[in-house]
């Protein structure tokens, strides 16, 4: 069909707006590279799979498909109250905490307002920002040679806000970097944001960091008002495909959330998978556990080959391998191995590599030794 350009139509923040890109899909690498058994350590899954608890009550949801999920997530809600021992009408469900973070910015943001982010963020603040026409103020980030090296530099992010800021992103642990915040600081930080400003702590990969050292903003909400605090299903509950998140902020908050969220935003295969897999502690035990000695292996791994490692309290590393990581990439793509380029965050000469399970992490280490050789 011929491609008419309606870009001239669009509203100036969809204009200008380029669209996230993801890790590639297996299937799509199989069918590009004609090549087979390829692994996929892109995009932050759980190499174990899924929560057990969650696939076993999903069969039994199987027979309801056709009815309309609980547009409310009422038994999901009830039981994300009692873990994090907030009222029900602090939550928002989302499909993904993707779609949370967009609401947010759809009820605070518009031309003329701010929201403010580091340097090497997740990607998603920025284009929700953008797509609503608002404005993004981006801190940067601290420098290579710190501890925290790439990390949300707090003190920078304060000196971003002004009488127009609405948001301020923070992941804790940060994605792209695996950086983490210590929670009294990030705690103190919150407590120093004016009134006008809602701070929203992403804890995306809460369940894989120790929480005595990075805080748990979670537990913080009685204390401010202005906090939103994002967690998924998507990483350690092994539910990525399943698209399912929420926020916990003031009721107030989360009554504006919901006005914007579609009613049926949450299937209800994700609600069931959810809720049962918010128990499965065991599997949960042994995802961290799994990922505490993968994360162990990459790390040393890496670094025996000379490689720089970003320190990490989530499930996957930032490495710097001080040539183009998007050639890197190329090369082990036809060794069928999928890994994260991140020049997209401005980290031209870095890769970002998901913890596998023991035999990827060897694959991956391998095949880069064998790149990194030719
Ligand atoms: C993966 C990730 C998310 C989660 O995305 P979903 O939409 O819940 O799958 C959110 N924030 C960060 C920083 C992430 O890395």
């Amino acid at each position: 069909m011929k491609h008419y350009d309606y870009s001239e139509l669009a509203v100036p923040g969809v204009r200008e707006l380029m669209p996230y890109t993801p890790g590639k899909p297996i299937s799509e690498l199989e069918r590009e590279y004609g090549v087979s058994d390829s692994i996929k350590l892109a995009s932050n899954e759980n190499p174990l799979g899924a929560s057990p608890k969650a696939l076993a009550a999903i069969a039994g949801e199987l027979d309801d498909l056709w009815l309309y999920p609980d547009a409310n997530g009422f038994e999901l809600k009830q039981a994300l109250a009692g873990r994090h021992d907030v009222d029900p009408a602090c939550i928002t469900l989302g499909n993904g905490s993707n779609d949370v973070l967009v609401f947010l910015a759809q009820v605070f943001l518009q031309p003329g307002l701010e929201a403010v982010f580091s340097e090497y963020c997740f990607a998603v603040y920025p284009i929700a920002t953008q797509m609503v026409g608002a404005t993004a103020r981006v801190a940067p980030a601290l420098p290579r040679d710190h501890a925290m090296p790439l990390g949300h530099d707090l003190r920078a992010l304060y000196e971003m806000v002004s009488p127009e800021t609405r948001l301020v992103f923070v992941a804790n642990p940060n994605n792209p970097t695996g950086t983490w915040l210590d929670g009294q600081r990030l705690k103190d930080f919150v407590g120093s944001l004016p009134p006008h400003v809602i701070c929203v702590v992403d804890e995306a990969y809460s369940e894989y960091a120790d929480g005595d050292r990075r805080g748990d903003a979670s537990t913080w909400l009685d204390e401010f008002p202005n906090l939103v605090v994002t967690r998924t299903f998507s990483k350690a509950y092994g539910l990525a495909g399943l698209r399912i998140g929420y926020a916990l902020s003031n009721p107030g908050i989360a009554d504006l959330l919901n006005r914007v969220r579609p009613a049926f935003n949450v299937n209800s295969l994700a609600l069931t998978a959810a809720r049962a897999a918010l128990d499965d502690h065991e599997f949960i035990t042994r995802s961290r556990t799994v990922n505490a000695e993968g994360l162990e292996v990459l790390r040393s791994g890496l670094e025996a080959m000379g490689v720089g490692v970003i320190p990490s309290a989530a499930n996957f590393v930032l490495a710097e391998f001080g040539v183009s990581g998007g050639v890197l990439n190329e090369k082990l793509l036809r060794q069928g191995v999928i890994v994260r380029p991140v020049g997209n965050y401005g980290l031209d000469n870095y890769l970002r590599i998901t913890v596998g399970t023991a035999a990827q992490n060897e694959r991956v280490l391998a095949a880069l030794r064998q790149v990194l050789e030719s």
